[in-house]
């Protein structure tokens, strides 16, 4: 089998604009030729998307979905750098009437929100 080496520049081009990179892309997937990479270019290669992916306002290019922000990057968005702090973050909901399925559904929700990070 073939082995082939790809650098970051033929990664990219095959995940965003196809043709010939894509091709070489499809044979890996189909062990049809054997690509070497090594560490170094799989992070370098997410770094490039994932700057790519930020400029495009976390949009994608393939489906034009938003990717989920949390709680605490859509404050960011909205307001000026360091002009806000959280307060009472140690603030728990509680179920006094106890709906059905509420602990789920707000461990559902505290999950979506994201981490508190300050
Ligand atoms: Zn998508």
């Amino acid at each position: 089998m073939r082995r082939v080496v790809a650098d970051t520049n033929v990664l990219v081009s095959a995940l965003q604009f196809g043709g010939k990179p894509k091709e070489l892309l499809d044979l890996a997937t189909d062990g049809q030729v054997d690509l070497a990479i090594s560490e170094a270019i799989v992070a370098e290669t997410l770094r490039v998307l994932r700057d790519k992916f930020e400029r495009a306002l976390n949009v994608c290019p393939e489906c034009g979905k938003h990717r989920r922000i949390s709680a605490e990057e859509y404050i960011e968005l909205l307001t000026d750098e360091g002009s806000w702090r959280e307060l009472w973050g140690n603030l728990r909901s509680e179920d006094p009437l106890q709906f059905e399925s509420y602990p789920e559904r707000l461990t559902k929700a505290i999950e979506k929100a994201g981490p508190a990070t300050r």
